[in-house]
């Protein structure tokens, strides 16, 4: 008799994997198209309206903004713009430090240098994967001082504008602890909320709680319109200001082409925004899918020793976007072990982001100490996530 002692870490993974997965291979997350898509579509098509004009990008943000309960939604070309252009709506400017997590995704980083101003990467903790609020109080009340309201970084002798959080994987980091750290330090706090439509603190939709948040509907996140991407805030001049931006921020004439300021061409197509309608309708079903999931890795994995699914903080609520494994430490060293075996057994893993500042563009950004982060990124695993691998 064989027991699950008989196997290495990755090949005992690669067995509970599989219970959860089946043995066709899957991949590590991929879109479910089960509802009004191709009606919405046609629809859009036969309208010919499928550009910059027409009505599922407005009913796409009126939807987004009901979901969420934000007051107002933008929908833009993609994440990133978003998150660029809520950035410069916060006042983020050339000669600004932005406090980024940096267990980010890139775009979070890019964003800020669009703006001119200059990522300062911060650590995370353990628990919620998000931005350390304790470490970063501490860090801040050493190296920073206030002045005329504003948070001067003693060191480089910039402002440090604005801090943004983001929700990993879509796990709420804590946004309350962020909020108390922003106020105490004069930050304007943007929520990059690419990850976590449909993730929740105290009932509370994430990327609600900043002055401004962004969301993604990238192809590999929980809903996709292809592209494409939000910003949500509860302020009307901000989102006036927002959809003016983004939209060439051209003066509405009936024929004349007056723009009072520099603006981008972000807008999202009226054909993405009619798949964003149809896929944002599935959303409630694919959100229990993927809760579905994790319950099935928890089983999975309950008796695999040295790892741990990732789960929720009491108060805030996960969309699951991507499954998690957590190694401990002492096994950390298996990390890429575990990827060839999952990889070759047709169980799409991946490791979480190289850290930002180890990325040339970035490596002489100033930084705090980022042990846990440094930590993480050597333990942190995604399991095949798509929605249907949670039942159907
Ligand atoms: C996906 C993502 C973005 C950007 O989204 P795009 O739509 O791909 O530009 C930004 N931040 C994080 C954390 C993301 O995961």
């Amino acid at each position: 008799m064989s027991s699950s002692s008989d196997f290495d870490l990755p090949q005992r993974i690669v067995r509970a994997a599989r219970k959860v997965t089946g043995s066709t291979p899957a991949v590590l997350h991929e879109p479910s198209f089960r509802g009004n898509e191709w009606n919405y579509l046609k629809e859009c098509l036969d309208s010919t309206f499928v550009s910059s004009v027409g009505k599922f990008v407005d009913r796409f943000e009126a939807d987004l903004a009901a979901y969420t309960g934000a007051r107002f939604a933008v929908a833009v070309v993609n994440g990133t713009a978003a998150l660029q252009v809520a950035l410069r709506i916060a006042g983020v400017t050339s000669g600004h430090e932005v406090l980024v997590p940096a267990l980010t995704f890139v775009a979070t980083a890019s964003a800020v240098v669009h703006c001119g101003a200059v990522p300062h990467f911060v650590e995370s903790e353990e628990e919620s994967l998000g931005v350390d609020h304790h470490k970063l109080r501490e860090y801040l009340r050493g190296e920073t001082a206030m002045r005329d309201g504003q948070c001067v970084n003693l060191r480089s002798g910039r402002v440090i504008r604005a801090l943004v959080p983001m929700h990993t994987f879509g796990h709420p980091a804590d946004i309350i602890g962020l909020l108390e750290v922003a106020r105490e330090f004069g930050l304007v706090l943007v929520e990059d909320a690419a990850e976590s439509l449909g993730s929740t603190v105290g009932g509370r939709h994430t990327g609600t709680f900043g002055l401004l948040g962004t969301l993604s509907f990238n192809g590999n996140k929980t809903i996709t319109t292809g592209g494409g991407g939000a910003i949500l805030t509860d302020d009307p001049e901000i989102a006036k200001r927002a959809k003016h931006l983004t939209t060439t921020a051209k003066v509405p004439h009936r024929w004349d082409y007056v723009h009072d300021e520099v603006g981008y061409n972000f807008r999202m197509p009226n054909i993405n925004a009619a798949l964003g309608c149809a896929q944002l309708e599935q959303l409630p079903e694919l959100l229990v899918q993927k809760r579905c999931l994790y319950g099935r890795y928890l089983d999975a994995f309950r008796d695999v020793t040295d790892v741990r699914i990732h789960g929720e903080v009491e108060g805030r609520r996960s969309n699951f976007w991507l499954q998690t494994l957590v190694l401990d430490p002492s096994v950390a060293h298996e990390r890429d072990a575990i990827l060839t075996a999952t990889n070759d057994a047709g169980v799409m893993t991946r490791p979480v982001w190289k850290l930002l500042h180890q990325l040339t563009p970035y490596e002489k950004h100033p930084r705090m100490s980022l042990q846990v982060a440094e930590s993480l990124a050597q333990r942190v695993i995604n399991l095949p996530s798509s929605a249907p691998l949670g039942g159907s």
